[in-house]
């Protein structure tokens, strides 16, 4: 299986290579083959990318809404024609199941493109009437925004920062995570076969240091990163200096809060989905699994039989529904924290350890009698680790959930209506789910309060974070003056 891209960069509509860039291996993490190769940019490359996004950017931005909605919209159809291959590539580039990738990543991205293409021909400003005078608003594009991406959702995340920053007049570089390089190619490609002028989507590869390059440079506007909290501590530090608009999707370590009137089952499927989906590679993750004493032992009996039906093995398989880590260096975190969470007292239920197969498996892993003071709960581990903590008391276990400097998301399991609304409202976390987990439908904002993040992505609520208002005020009268 190889999935070598026609070049390493895709700049003013077209393919683009500089072999004197870096070299950047993509491993398929299922067996650890190279499956592409590719080279970080140059600055010469970097150069190339800024200029032809501003060359783009007035012609783009003077479109009709509805113009640059077509555009999007074909590029949505192109993908769910193309939806078998492009997952087969995000698997090849994640090592995520087929089973997940042909309905969650390329599909999710279809859905952001379908969405903001309909919502571009209806970005309005406003009238504010002042008696005789009168103002009104101009709903501005930023111009030139930077996308930086993670490596769990390669297609996703591209289309959920694309889909609105053009939808709303912006022009783009993204910058994929150097792990996972292949997916934005595809994207930058299919949307110029859609339509998209040369030079408003951009691509180009590299690690932190091309990031860094775009952050800082002056004639970016915005920066959209999705990534971990370090990382966006300097995005957002250096996108200030320069005063740039930003969002920040960032880590979690989110509580999945499971009352004893709960639906057993239910919440035994959201603590799977919440953990192990993507081999638990998912920033929204309810990671800290608060189980009410009464039922905890039912509970934890019931996970460890679901989680002993997991299918493991070949992601190209689509009987598979658990795969390998992205990485042997996101392996070896993950079975560091394994080992923590045992040194530090925690129950291992069910996993613990490396698979004896080729690739970067491991099995899905169950802790019980977590304490809230230990590294398993408090740190995001970004592999399929779930940890179970027992409550009593629904003040209590707010006050817990709350107790960490995340706050991306969270959940409650519960059968009485007026406690579900009750605890997510004290929950300090950007997105909530009640008697569900992780389900993030374009229609939705997403996004994180506290170290989790800044602004939000997707639903109506992007378009603010991609426009800026021009407010005009319209004298209707004679101007009255002092002297
Ligand atoms: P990371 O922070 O290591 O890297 C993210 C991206 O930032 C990469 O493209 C990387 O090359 C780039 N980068 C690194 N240093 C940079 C710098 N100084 N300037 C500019 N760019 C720089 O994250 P990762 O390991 O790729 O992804 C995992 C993390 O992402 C987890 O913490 C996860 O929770 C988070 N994540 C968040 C969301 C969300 O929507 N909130 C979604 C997915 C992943």
């Amino acid at each position: 299986m190889i999935a070598q891209p026609e070049a390493s960069h895709f700049v003013n509509g077209a393919y683009l290579e500089d072999a004197e860039g870096p070299q950047i291996d993509v491993i398929y993490p299922a067996d650890g083959r190279s499956v592409a190769t590719l080279h970080g940019a140059t600055p010469d490359v970097v150069e190339r990318a800024l200029r032809t996004a501003q060359a783009a950017l007035p012609a783009w931005r003077a479109m009709t809404g509805t113009e640059r909605g077509r555009i999007l919209r074909r590029a949505a159809d192109i993908i769910r024609d193309r939806n078998r291959a492009l997952s087969e590539l995000e698997t090849l580039d994640t090592g995520k199941p087929l089973q997940e990738t042909l309905v969650a990543d390329a599909a999710s991205g279809a859905d952001a493109l379908e969405y903001f293409g309909g919502l571009a021909g209806t970005l309005t400003g406003e009238h504010i009437p002042l008696g005789g005078d009168f103002a009104y608003t101009i709903r501005e594009p930023l111009g030139v925004c930077v996308g930086i991406g993670a490596w769990n959702y390669p297609t996703q995340i591209a289309c959920w920062k694309a889909a609105p920053a053009l939808a709303c007049g912006n022009v783009m570089i993204f910058k994929p995570s150097e792990q996972t390089p292949l997916g934005a190619l595809k994207l930058a490609a299919i949307l110029t076969e859609a339509g998209l002028p040369r030079g408003v989507f951009n691509v180009v590869q590299g690690r932190g240091d091309v990031g860094a390059a775009l952050v800082t440079d002056p004639r970016v506007n915005k920066v959209s990163l999705t990534g971990s909290v370090p990382t966006g501590r300097k995005v957002y530090a250096a996108a200030a200096a320069g005063m740039k608009h930003v969002t920040m999707e960032l880590g979690g370590k989110s509580p999945l809060i499971i009352f004893d009137d709960a639906d057993l089952d239910d919440a035994v499927s959201a603590a799977i989905n919440g953990n192990f989906y993507s081999s638990g590679q998912i920033c929204s993750n309810g990671t800290r699994v608060f189980v009410h004493r009464a039922i905890k032992e039912a509970f934890l009996q019931r996970l460890a039989d679901r989680v002993s039906n997991a299918v493991i093995g070949d992601p190209m398989d689509e009987a598979t529904n658990f795969g390998p880590m992205v990485s042997e260096a996101q392996t070896a975190i993950v079975l560091g924290y394994i080992a923590k969470g045992q040194a530090e007292g925690a129950r291992l239920v069910t996993g613990g350890t490396r698979l004896d197969r080729p690739g970067c498996f491991i099995a899905p892993t169950v802790f019980a009698d977590v304490t809230d003071g230990m590294t398993i709960a408090r740190e995001e581990i970004f592999g399929p680790v779930l940890s179970v903590l027992d409550f009593d008391d629904e003040a209590d276990v707010i006050a817990r959930a709350n107790a960490t400097d995340f706050g991306l998301a969270g959940a409650v399991f519960t059968r009485d209506l007026t406690r579900a609304h009750r605890v997510v409202a004290a929950l300090e976390a950007g997105t909530c789910w009640i008697n569900t987990y992780n389900l993030t439908p374009v229609e939705m904002p997403f996004g994180g309060v506290k170290a989790s993040g800044v602004g939000r992505e997707n639903a109506k609520a992007a378009v603010d974070h991609y426009t800026q208002l021009k407010t005009v005020y319209v004298g209707m009268g004679p101007v009255d003056a002092p002297f």
